[in-house]
């Protein structure tokens, strides 16, 4: 708004009103006289920056009036209001003459008769105010727009990694169907050297369909839109232990599960979340102890279960916490402990904070690593389905 703001008069008599609007007018400043409540709101509403109001226009009906108005107008607006009170008044009264137009007014008392300087001065500063105001409105529509652009261009981005991670499977697929053509026909009559490379470029493949895989997962989470429903989270985890139980078997893996509370979230994207920090767990395992994965909840935040997976593995050092949920980041020395691609966290944090969550990793106390996530509790409604259940 740039345009300056100007004021608005609503006084019990005509003439009234006018002596006002003079002074106003001889400090330059602009200015309307409005009959009644009705085309008060209706200006304020068209971008007045203060009410000029004088006591005895406000009784009890009309400050109601524009209280419930003003309770409707947006977050960013406390609109200045200028009352006039005559000298008359009981001076006890003003402590609720502050509150009578209610949080969304800023209430400046101006005893009257007064001097001219007194009011333009506070009028000139109300209308500061209003101003300050609509720039902060003209900020958070800018923040709005970026946020909404920003959400477009994530989606498109998405949708790309998306559609290029299904395009590549199909040629992918052939190349493995020849491979295996390759191998039966000729398998036994390549020479050493041949069977090496031979061997390399179904390792490649391989690899490559693995990352296919981990990039479809992580665009499909990107443009996911969860589909909640309440479940007891011991479900998803068995599940997601089910699918990893021969990775388990082999590393001889000892897992041990606390109460898990029932939850209000999408099913798939959370056993995708734990097959991927189990698995983490499984993958970077250190050969010098046994590997012992622990997975309890908390209940220590009001509004949200914070659910622990620690493991006794290589850990992750401090200055790495952040950087391993960016996509594609590895830590120094993993590829030689496992076969990976650094989508999995990225995707995991994504899930997470689809469900308005938050997920880090803890300063470990002992051996290993510490990862920690949080999932909103459901609401009263949602808490009928009960608390946390019994392993
Ligand atoms: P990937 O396992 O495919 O490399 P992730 O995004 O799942 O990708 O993990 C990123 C990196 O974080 C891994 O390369 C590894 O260095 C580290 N990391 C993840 N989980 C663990 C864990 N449980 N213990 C130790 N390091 C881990």
């Amino acid at each position: 708004m740039t345009e300056p703001l100007s004021c608005l008069i609503l006084a019990p008599t005509g003439n009234d009103a006018g002596l006002i609007g003079e002074s106003l007018d001889e400090a330059g400043l602009t200015y309307g006289i409005c009959a009644d409540l009705d085309q008060l709101c209706v200006e304020v509403s068209a971008g007045t920056g203060v009410i000029i109001i004088s006591q005895a226009a406000l009784d009890e009906q009309a400050s109601q009036r524009i209280r419930a108005f003003l309770a409707q107008e947006p977050p960013w607006s406390v609109l200045p209001v200028v009352l006039l009170i005559s000298r008359m008044h009981d001076p006890a009264q003003e402590g609720s003459l502050v509150d009578l137009l209610g949080p969304k007014a800023s209430l400046a008392l101006v005893e009257c008769p007064c001097y001219t300087a007194t009011l333009v001065s506070t009028v000139r500063s109300s209308l500061h105010l209003r101003q300050h105001q609509y720039q902060l409105r003209a900020l958070l529509e800018q923040l709005d727009a970026t946020a909404q652009d920003l959400a477009r261009s994530n989606a498109e981005l998405f949708r790309f990694a998306s559609a290029a991670a299904h395009d590549l499977q199909a040629p992918l697929r052939l190349i493995a169907m020849y491979l295996e053509l390759i191998e039966e026909q000729l398998g036994a009559s390549l020479n050493d050297q041949l069977q090496e490379y031979f061997q390399q470029v179904v390792g490649g493949s391989l690899r490559m369909r693995d990352l296919i895989t981990a990039l479809l997962d992580y665009a499909k989470v990107g443009a996911a839109e969860p589909t909640l429903s309440a479940f007891p989270l011991q479900e998803v985890l068995s599940e997601a232990l089910h699918i990893l139980q021969p990775a388990i078997e082999e590393a001889q893996a000892e897992i041990s599960i606390g109460d898990l509370p029932y939850v209000r979230a999408d099913r798939p994207l959370l056993l995708l979340l734990f097959q991927n920090l189990i698995g983490n767990a499984i993958k970077y395992r250190s050969p010098e102890r046994r590997l012992a994965i622990t997975i309890t909840a908390d209940d220590a935040d009001p509004r949200a279960w914070r659910i622990h997976i620690t493991d006794t593995g290589i850990g992750i050092a401090p200055e790495h916490a952040e950087r391993i949920f960016l996509a594609f980041q590895r830590l120094p020395g993993s590829q030689a402990i496992a076969a990976g691609h650094g989508i999995g966290l990225a995707t995991c944090k994504r899930i997470v904070e689809l469900h308005g969550g938050r997920i880090w990793v803890e300063a470990s106390t002992g051996p290993g690593s510490h990862f920690v996530f949080s999932l909103a509790k459901p609401d009263a409604s949602g808490a009928a389905l009960g608390g946390p259940t019994a392993t």
